[in-house]
């Protein structure tokens, strides 16, 4: 099995001592080894882990830091005290350390071998006193990290540290994206605003704007016989209305479509960007807004924010990469409208036209028809209802002084009713833990009305993404509650204005 991220490196360092002597340290080097083994052919485990030789002093332990800082291959790193490692030899290195950190306390076996016990085991099988002089340094030092805890066989575990490496590859993702804005935002909007110099530091992305008629130039280059090609696929893939098929009445529509496509995707690779953001408002000269490109670039893992909603699309961006070889999807969203029907209230999500395909296991149809908005000619889309199943919607905002995640766990259900009227794709869903509590906690954070939603990776990805970030992060999921949440609210005032310091 390839693993989804099989050119990134997830090391795996463990911590000693020279007190122990040499036969003491050989064990400890095998038993590390066949931990490392354990988590490397785990199928949750979506990178290569690589095992380092036994950490036994300060420098050493800085070394290996800053050559993990220094290789951009290797997404995070993994500790492990398999002894007492005595903590002030950490020091240096998690002050040096800036790649993604996992402590795993764990142990070599799963259980004591009660009945021939003696102290050569306890003294070669002490993580369990090893870990916490190691956690009291990390915290000490205010060091980031996600803290997993069990054997290396326990499915818990490996789910747990796999979901970790998806986000350290989301936080890759960040570092190396280049955000192609094609115009600025939705005029008067101020959830889509932010501080693009603060993103770069926080995250990593370069966010830049191209004028839309660049753009348009390269939709004039197209050529007809790409354009044939990717129709055909249209074709093969969708269910075309017969009026923007080969010979129907609005074939031509569907071809500016795929021109479209075909210039958006060579424009992006062009400036390196693997998100970009449109604007219903600065169309220059397109004659559609951008639909079904925009759809499936979505799909091929572009990320995407429509009205110039660049932090959403680097929201779509990292949810595309931590969802990889999982099954589900991620797309821009938007809560559009609800049904209120008490103890049974639904939002359906949907967008003018840009909903990725990616949520549905069904095939799409592909329709043209009016758009009442940006005074172009009628743009296709491919429309379609997500699959049921568990999701997260996340929305990031600039609260002047930092940036907000907030993520809402959804069950995404069927349409209540078949929705013939309905000319986009969409997703409904039932927030957790209710409709009420969701939308006042919600409304409470201050959360946007775009988000992404990923069907692909739950909750547990973002709070290590934002972990790593260090980025504040209001979670609504079944555990929530009105009152506490509110409190939260205003604690987190607090604490993150203190935490990143004058
Ligand atoms: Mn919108």
């Amino acid at each position: 099995m390839t693993k989804p991220y099989a050119d990134r490196e997830i090391w795996f360092l463990t911590g000693s001592q020279g007190l122990y002597g040499e036969d003491t340290l050989r064990q400890v080097a095998e038993q590390s080894q066949e931990v490392a083994r354990l988590l490397d052919a785990s199928s949750d485990l979506p990178a290569k882990v690589v095992w380092k030789p036994v950490l036994k002093d300060s420098a050493a332990i800085r070394r290996a830091a800053l050559d993990a800082n220094a290789d951009d291959s290797v997404i995070g790193v993994i500790v492990w005290m398999h002894t007492f490692s005595p903590a002030k030899m950490w020091i240096a290195g998690l002050d040096a350390l800036r790649t993604p950190l996992l402590h795993l306390h764990t142990q070599a076996d799963v259980e004591l071998p009660w009945d021939s016990i003696d102290m050569d085991f306890m003294n070669l099988n002490q993580a369990a006193h090893g870990d916490r002089e190691f956690g009291y340094v990390a915290t000490r030092l205010g060091t980031a990290r996600k803290t997993v805890v069990g054997h290396a066989s326990n499915p818990a575990v490996t789910a747990s540290i796999g979901t970790w490496v998806r986000a350290c590859a989301g936080w890759a993702a960040t570092h190396e994206l280049v955000l192609a804005r094609f115009g600025d935002n939705m005029r008067n909007v101020a959830v889509t605003e932010g501080d693009k110099t603060e993103a770069e530091l926080r995250f990593g992305v370069s966010v830049n704007t191209w004028g839309v008629n660049d753009l348009v130039a390269a939709v004039e280059d197209v050529t007809d016989a790409d354009v044939d090609a990717l129709v055909a696929e249209y074709e093969d893939l969708y269910d075309v209305v017969p009026e923007l098929r080969r010979g129907g009445d609005r074939h031509e529509s569907l071809r500016y479509g795929a021109r479209q496509e075909i210039a958006l995707r060579s424009f992006l690779e062009s400036v390196g960007a693997k998100a970009f953001t449109t604007n219903f408002e600065d169309l220059g000269g397109l004659r559609q807004l951008p639909g079904l490109a925009v759809q499936r670039l979505m799909a091929d893992g572009y990320g995407f924010g429509a009205e110039g909603d660049w932090k959403t699309a680097i929201l779509v961006r990292a949810a595309k990469v931590m969802g990889e070889g999982l099954p589900g999807g991620a797309s821009l969203m938007e809560d559009y409208t609800y049904d209120l029907t008490p103890g049974d209230e639904r939002i359906l999500g949907a967008h003018m036209l840009e909903i990725c395909p990616t949520l549905t296991t069904t095939t799409p149809t592909l329709e043209i028809h009016p758009l009442g908005i940006g005074d172009r000619e009628d743009p296709v889309r491919l429309v379609f209802s997500a699959d049921p199943g568990v999701g997260v919607v996340v929305s990031l905002a600039d609260m002047r002084d930092r940036f907000r995640l907030t993520a809402n766990v959804v069950d995404v259900v069927p349409p209540t009713q078949a929705l013939p009227n309905l000319p986009v794709a969409r997703a409904v869903w039932q927030p957790r833990p209710d409709f009420r509590t969701s939308a006042e906690a919600w409304l409470t954070a201050g959360g946007a009305h775009h988000t992404v939603l990923t069907t692909a990776v739950g909750v547990e990805a973002f709070e290590d993404f934002a972990e790593i970030a260090r980025t504040e992060l209001l979670v609504i999921d079944e555990s929530t509650t009105r009152r506490a949440f509110r409190e939260q609210v205003r604690w987190n005032q607090a604490y993150w204005r203190l935490a990143q310091g004058f």
